[in-house]
């Protein structure tokens, strides 16, 4: 089968490779409708994280079923399923308390950039859909399985209520995702921190009411200015960065709460200004498998259209091209047809 490979910074490649095949009695082995490249993919891609093997990449996936292990009871051969980048048993007690994401079986999802890949632990992490759906739906299917769930998990974390303002920082997939959300979720102001046109109109899309495209202490002060100088009800952080965290803190108002998601590199707290602050904080990988349930139910009643955050389709073969127009921003998000 055709995989995607990283074998140092700037280099992937598409390869011929062995099929995957079952290795635990727990593992399910799909065929990929569609995968995609991450914003996390980069990391390594640039440079940040060190490769010392090649990479088998990729953690986003939907597809067809085509063998299970032989403890597997939920899924069978032949069904559509979506599945978390975050692999959960669904059993133990940080997965009953919503947290898959932290389970004490947890693994993270590789290799999925691929025409088949094995999914551990198949029964926790995956959802069967009853058929197969529309092909016009794989895009939104496949966003369910990480940053649509990342997304909706920071705008729950920052406790999006109906009529609050919401404040989203990040234009990249997950913050237009996180966007999405908190329309969902009832936000009655949402302001979206971008500075690309083509991200601002998504976010539009999407339902954002307010775009600020100033960055740091202006994008603060006008943040303050359009919530009377009160600040934010919730806080959605799609970034990761000192700067984002830094803004995040200075928007939201005593007593609301931030959702981080953004994976920190180099933020610092201050234990005394969060002290003062009165914010709240709970970030973290999404505990996507919590929310796939009602996302794919919106997905297939056409609810939501998450989809449209690929604003590039290439097939698999040509993966390098992916990563190259997301690395460029020239791409918010790539989809690989399989
Ligand atoms: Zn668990």
């Amino acid at each position: 089968m055709l995989g995607t490979k990283l074998y140092a910074p700037g280099d992937v490649r598409i390869e011929e490779m062995p099929e995957p095949t079952i290795l635990k009695p727990t593992d399910a082995l799909i065929r990929l409708a569609a995968t995609c490249v991450c914003g996390s993919d980069l990391w390594p891609y640039r440079g940040a994280n060190k490769v010392d093997a090649p990479l088998h990449m990729g953690h986003e996936y939907c597809g067809t079923v085509v063998a299970v292990g032989s403890e597997v009871t939920s899924v069978k051969p032949g069904q559509f399923v979506v599945g978390s980048f975050c692999l959960s048993d669904n059993t133990c007690p940080h997965c009953r308390f919503g947290f898959q994401s932290s389970c004490v079986q947890r693994e993270f999802m590789t290799g999925a950039q691929s025409e088949f890949a094995r999914v551990p632990l198949a029964d926790g992490t995956l959802i069967a859909l009853d058929n197969a759906p529309a092909d016009d739906l794989i895009p939104s299917l496949l966003a369910a399985s990480d940053v649509l769930g990342t997304g909706w998990y920071a705008a729950h974390a920052a406790q999006v209520q109906p009529g609050c303002t919401a404040v989203v920082i990040g234009d990249g997939a997950v913050g237009l995702m996180g966007v999405l959300a908190a329309q969902q979720m009832g936000a009655a102001r949402i302001i979206a921190m971008s500075r690309h046109k083509a991200r601002q109109e998504l976010a539009l899309e999407y339902g954002a009411t307010h775009i600020v495209t100033e960055r740091g202490d202006e994008g603060v002060a006008k943040v303050r200015e359009l919530t009377e100088q009160i600040g934010a009800d919730a806080v959605l952080e799609c970034v990761g960065t000192p700067q984002a965290m830094d803004q995040a803190l200075a928007i939201a108002r005593p007593g609301s709460m931030i959702g981080y998601v953004g994976v920190p590199h180099g933020v610092q707290l201050d234990g005394q200004r969060l002290f003062f602050s009165q914010t709240g904080m709970l970030g973290g990988p999404a505990p996507v498998r919590r929310f796939l349930p009602r996302l794919i139910d919106l997905i297939l009643d056409r609810k939501i259209n998450p989809g449209k955050v690929f604003d590039l389709e290439i097939p698999l073969a040509e993966v390098a091209e992916g990563y190259k127009a997301m690395d460029e921003r020239r791409a918010i998000k790539a989809l690989l047809r399989v």
